[in-house]
């Protein structure tokens, strides 16, 4: 009885979601299961982004609805009902993103349980005596992502996710770090910390304080951080938007607080495509921001994406993003052909740019990003690198690794000979012997001891 099944698709921040749903499914008595066949409803957690992903999600629900019958959809796309219903009529139920109230609702609804017949009750206090929000986890035991804030102020034209998400709505910064003290205290050893804009983290919040291990920790990027450091696993940050203050992040980097690493989505580097994008910047500015970074460390390693083929963007344009890129020398980038995404602003904007010629620019941007990453990776062979191990490879004693700048799902790897003693989680120190446009190889030089996390209660 109360067989679930769960279908979660999109970014890290809807597994995000999933996870906390999934948790409350197990924790009122739902068994999880892993077959369509086997589940009385199926929970489709889906995308709404951008057109391939809608339709990834349609097929998605089309495939459970077919396999399971009854079908509760939630997520981005679940805040476009019409789309789901006009496609799958048959759909049960359809909630908005991040509701798991709604979907649990739902659930009952359509699969009431024996309240005798509970079985799997979770403990939901943590150490701190604050309600676990999330005691399933969707991503590997060693690292997790941290969600900050939920929605974004920025109104980029491509984009839909402020109508979807809503404005920002920060998580206060002791209940971010109680979740983190317990996903370390489970053997978690990096936190990648994640939020639409998480530079913005707490600016809807005018930044107040909230009480944690008997401080006060200020809802803001830079003091979160600093506590966050103090458990003893990496943070990585994510989708931070190119503000000046992004320069106080900088110096934590340097003195090894936080990873060197940024995700920055620049988006483009021309200003007139940038302004057509409601974006902040040009390449001047985004070079002079880079080399400020640098100058204070220089491991930094600068991931971004950018947008080619964006209605207007006229050959200058492109050939200003070329120059950027190998002028700033990015470690990593996606490169993504712009595509209307339904509601967006951008739908309406003049000079729409035929596909194949957005097919060629991209492969033009790829091709000038491609030389620079292995470029990059090269000047990385000989030197000691640290690095994580994700999983065991295919030769014996392989190990598959991250280095501190690469991140999970992502960026590349780092292919390790070990002597066989080295398991998954391990910190290790490796010397790195090959690279190619995207990974390195290695051979590992030493385990090291993760940092004992800082005491923080009592
Ligand atoms: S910063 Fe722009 S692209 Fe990112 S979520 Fe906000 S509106 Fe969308």
């Amino acid at each position: 009885m109360g067989r679930v099944g769960f279908v979660s698709l999109g970014c890290p921040k809807a597994l995000v979601d999933s996870e906390r749903i999934l948790t409350q499914l197990r924790v009122e008595g739902y068994d999880l299961v892993d077959r369509f066949e086997d589940a009385e409803v199926v929970v489709v957690n889906t995308c709404g982004f951008i057109t391939p992903a809608v339709e990834e999600s349609l097929d998605a629900i089309g495939e459970a609805i077919e396999r399971s019958g009854t079908v509760v959809v939630t997520g981005c796309l679940g805040e476009r009902p019409e789309t789901i219903m006009e496609r799958h009529p048959r759909v049960a139920a359809v909630t908005g993103q991040a509701d798991v109230t709604g979907v649990m609702r739902e659930v009952r609804r359509l699969l009431p349980l024996d309240p005798a017949g509970f079985t799997g009750l979770l403990p939901l206090a943590s150490e701190a005596g604050r309600p676990d929000t999330r005691a399933v986890k969707l991503t590997p035991r060693h690292y997790a992502y941290l969600k900050i804030a939920e929605g974004c102020n920025h109104r980029c034209s491509f984009c839909i996710i402020p109508s979807l998400r809503g404005d920002q709505v920060s998580r206060d910064a002791a209940d971010v770090l109680f979740e983190a003290t317990r996903l370390v205290a489970g053997g978690t050893k990096e936190l990648v910390v994640i939020a639409q804009d998480s530079s913005a983290y707490g600016s809807d919040l005018r930044h107040r304080t909230s009480r944690y291990a008997e401080r006060d920790v200020a809802a803001h990027l830079v003091p979160l951080v600093r506590e966050l450091s103090g458990l003893g696993a990496w943070v990585r940050l994510h989708y931070v938007y190119p503000y000046p203050h992004v320069r106080d992040l900088i110096p934590l980097m340097a003195e090894g607080s936080l990873l060197p690493y940024l995700d920055v989505p620049l988006q483009h580097a021309s200003p007139r495509v940038l302004r057509a994008m409601r974006r902040p910047g040009g390449a001047e500015s985004h070079l002079d921001t880079i080399r400020a970074w640098r100058s204070i460390c220089p491991d930094l390693v600068i991931r971004s994406t950018f947008i080619v083929g964006f209605p207007g963007e006229t050959e200058d344009d492109v050939d200003m993003l070329l120059d950027f890129l190998a002028a700033a020398e990015l470690d990593r980038v996606g490169v993504f052909t712009y595509s209307e995404v339904p509601g967006a602003d951008a739908n309406a904007l003049p000079g729409h740019v035929p596909e194949d010629v957005k097919q060629e620019r991209y492969a033009r941007v790829m091709t000038l990003q491609q030389h620079v990453s292995t470029t990059r990776l090269a000047a990385k062979v000989g030197r000691v690198l640290r690095a994580i191990v994700d999983d065991y490879g295919t030769l014996p004693g392989e190990v598959v690794a991250r280095t501190e700048g690469d991140a999970p799902g992502i960026d590349g790897v780092l292919r390790c000979e070990t002597d066989g003693t080295v398991k998954i989680g391990d910190l290790i120190e490796a010397r790195v012997t090959g690279s190619d446009a995207y990974d390195l190889t290695g051979t590992c030089v030493r385990t090291l001891p993760w940092r004992p996390a800082v005491p923080v209660f009592g």
